[in-house]
């Protein structure tokens, strides 16, 4: 195209120098003027088409470039997933695994839940209308019919917190053998009566039923989440709670930041790094605890209300 346009141009040139022989020099400079600005002009016009050009082939090169990153963050993610499945395969199904090295703890840690879900229990019976026209409740709103238990494990939070409160409660975990254990060994026969269903699923693809629970509870198990699975999960539960239900994390937080640990493919957060993922999700905190009695060695526990 520059070619062609400079062509044309010496043309006009050569027919001008000829017209001026019989004309004002000044008139031949005049026009030969104007000519080397329509040249600089086309000039620049074809710059600007070969640059718009470049920019649209950079563009498309960068999105062939962007395509193996996406696909290298995919692999990071199922990565992730991946060695915790095979971290689990070798845990025991008994409490000691549940808790990792720190079985001492575990009796605190119950009393502690206890303790928490106790201040968003309305214990009273809920329909009652002498209770409703009396504005009598118990301490908190939520309903004790129905908890699901999010990586329940061998059900262990199941046994000493949920069953004991709640008329039903289902168990959602991502190792069936676990979920074998909670319903052949580790629970009563009246509690094991009461478990409605064993969701052998992982929570990054688990869908709760709508308007289904007054209680959901995430212990150990959001820090195997990625921040978006989380969110996502949290987003999901908030749908399958019932009217004054409520969410209760429970999880190690980290002290500063965010801690990966590859062993088992968990993630620590600092509670202000899970206070923006819970806000994420539309959530509300209705309230935040740290669990106490635990040796200083173990990372931060907290709790945390939403709803
Ligand atoms: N909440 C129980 C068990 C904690 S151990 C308790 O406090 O005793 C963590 C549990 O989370 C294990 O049972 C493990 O199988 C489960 N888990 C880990 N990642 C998971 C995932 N992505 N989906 C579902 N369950 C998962």
């Amino acid at each position: 195209m520059l070619t062609v346009s400079m062509m044309l141009l010496l043309e006009k040139l050569f027919q001008l120098s000829y017209d001026a022989n019989s004309a004002m020099l000044l008139v031949e400079n005049v026009f030969q003027l104007t000519l080397m600005l329509t040249v600089s002009m086309m000039l620049l016009v074809e710059n600007v088409f070969q640059l718009t050009l470049m920019l649209t082939v950079s563009l498309m090169l960068l999105a062939v470039k962007l395509f193996p990153l996406t696909c290298e963050f995919l692999e990071g993610e199922k990565t992730f997933y991946f060695r915790a499945q095979k971290f689990y395969e070798d845990v025991p199904a008994t409490e000691e695994g549940m808790m990792g090295d720190f079985i001492e703890v575990s009796h605190a840690d119950l009393e502690g839940s206890r303790k928490f879900l106790s201040k968003f229990m309305n214990y009273l019976p809920r329909r009652s209308w002498i209770m409703t026209w009396l504005w009598i409740q118990g301490p908190g709103n939520a309903g004790s019919s129905f908890a699901l238990d999010c990586g329940s494990g061998i059900g262990r939070v199941s046994r000493s917190v949920l069953l004991p409160v709640f008329q039903k409660v289902d168990l959602v975990d991502m190792v069936e053998r676990f979920l074998l254990t909670a319903h052949q060994d580790f629970l009563d026969q009246d509690q094991v009566d009461r478990v409605e269903t064993l969701f052998c699923y992982n929570l990054q693809d688990f869908i709760p039923t709508r308007d289904k629970y007054d209680v959901v509870w995430i212990q150990w198990v959001a820090c195997h989440l990625t921040d978006k699975d989380l969110m996502n999960f949290l987003r999901r539960c908030k749908k399958s709670l019932r009217p004054d239900g409520v969410i209760i994390l429970k999880d190690n937080m980290a002290r500063q930041g965010a801690k990966l640990d590859v062993s088992d493919s968990s993630v620590s957060r600092h509670l202000d790094i899970m206070r923006v993922i819970i806000a994420a999700a539309g959530l509300q905190i209705l309230a935040v605890e740290h669990q106490d009695g635990f040796p200083d060695i173990i990372m931060p526990v907290w709790m945390i209300a939403m709803r």
